[in-house]
């Protein structure tokens, strides 16, 4: 079976794991501030936090941007459920803005209306979470703009797009955020087995979310409210969590890290083969990917022309009897059962559920070679004019 998608595991990667296991921190040691640094350096940011998930990174980053009870988080209803939950943890209610049929965005436009109309009803968000789907950027700079004049926050979730770029700066300077979130599972573009980052230019976001992924509980005592005890005093000044990295997963992503520039410069190239050997049928169409960016690939997802939900069943089916792992990326987030019982009804958002209904993500990792990717698209073309 050709997967969707799958790690790319060095004799350097496990040496550096290897050397963590012999050391004396197995967690809370010198690896986690060392990947942390990297990130940033790499982002061009000024903090980066590291957490044991991307799940815990949007939680954090909600709880240090004050989401809670009463908020209302708007995100897009084309990613995975994480995006949504993460405000749901908070106790504030989530909504979803509908996305672009050609890139699978988040929509500019239907994000201007919504806006209009919730600031009349004065029900608008407090934060926002664009998601660059696949690997690409969201139009940052349009919602930043959009930020300032309704006045909520943005968090980027950049779980696809590690080492993308948008207008020539790498995805996670947060130019155009308050905080910015990375995925490293391992079908993400770099690994740390489970991690995760949240990066911000921020230091009083910074210093709380590297607090409330430990806890609450704060050791420095240029920090404390009340007298220090000793030297084993500690102060838990918030309601916080065990979201810790641990050093053997930092060793892991900062060796990753290494690979980064390369591993998505070869996703470009499969993915531009990819656009070649299809490029000549009228009823499969690639993503687009605007010049504003570099797409990191996470995802290489095509859009079947006048499918349907049977057509589209019956071609992923047909795939993965032939031994390629065709995928969906995603269900909208809103038809899950959890989110249809806080309310919402099939049709909230026609492109997310045009596009579900339509969209194909094909096998995309560094070792997939070009006799796979023909192989891949001799299939699915056969399939769809069938
Ligand atoms: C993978 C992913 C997440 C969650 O990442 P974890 O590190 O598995 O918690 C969140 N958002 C999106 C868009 C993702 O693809």
């Amino acid at each position: 079976m050709i997967p969707y998608g799958k790690q790319n595991i060095s004799q350097q990667d496990i040496d550096a794991v290897v050397d963590v296991l012999k050391s004396d921190w197995l967690t809370q040691g010198p690896k986690v501030p060392l990947f942390e640094s990297a990130v940033a350096q790499y982002c061009k940011s000024n903090y980066a936090v590291a957490t044991n998930s991307a799940t815990s990174a949007l939680h954090v980053a909600c709880m240090a941007l004050n989401v809670s009870e009463g908020d209302i988080v708007w995100t897009s209803p084309n990613s995975f459920v994480a995006s949504a939950n993460c405000a749901k943890y908070c106790g504030a209610s989530v909504d979803f803005v509908d996305i672009e049929l050609d890139t699978g965005n988040m929509c500019v436009a239907a994000l201007k209306r919504k806006l209009a109309e919730a600031a009349q009803q004065q029900c608008l968000p407090s934060v926002l979470i664009p998601v660059h789907f696949a690997g690409q950027s969201c139009d940052m700079k349009a919602i930043a703009q959009l930020a300032k004049q309704y006045n909520f926050k943005v968090i980027e979730d950049a779980s696809h797009a590690v080492g993308g770029k948008y207008n020539d700066k790498p995805v996670g300077n947060c130019e155009y955020s308050d905080i910015c979130i990375f995925s490293f599972h391992p079908v993400k573009i770099i690994t740390s087995a489970e991690g995760g980052m949240a990066i911000t230019n921020d230091e009083k976001l910074a210093a709380t979310m590297r607090q409330l992924r430990s806890h609450g509980v704060t050791s420095d005592e240029s920090l404390f409210t009340q007298t220090s005890h000793g030297p084993w005093y500690y102060e838990q000044q918030a309601l916080g969590y065990n979201y810790r990295m641990t050093d053997i997963h930092a060793a892991l992503g900062y060796s990753q890290l290494n690979s980064l520039g390369e591993f998505v410069r070869q996703r470009n190239v499969l993915a531009q083969r990819y656009d070649k050997l299809l490029s000549a049928s009228k009823k499969v169409i690639p993503l687009e990917v605007h010049n504003s960016c570099y797409s990191a690939y996470h995802l290489y997802v095509v859009k079947v022309l006048d499918c349907n939900p049977t057509k589209h069943r019956n071609v992923v089916n047909k795939l993965r009897a032939l031994g390629i792992y065709a995928h969906v990326h995603y269900i909208p987030i809103y038809l899950q059962p959890y989110y249809q019982q806080q309310g919402f009804k099939p049709g909230y958002c026609p492109n997310a559920e045009q596009y579900y209904h339509s969209a194909i993500t094909l096998p995309l990792f560094p070792e997939l070679s070009e006799e796979q990717q023909q192989d891949i698209v001799d299939n699915l073309l056969a399939l769809i004019n069938d």
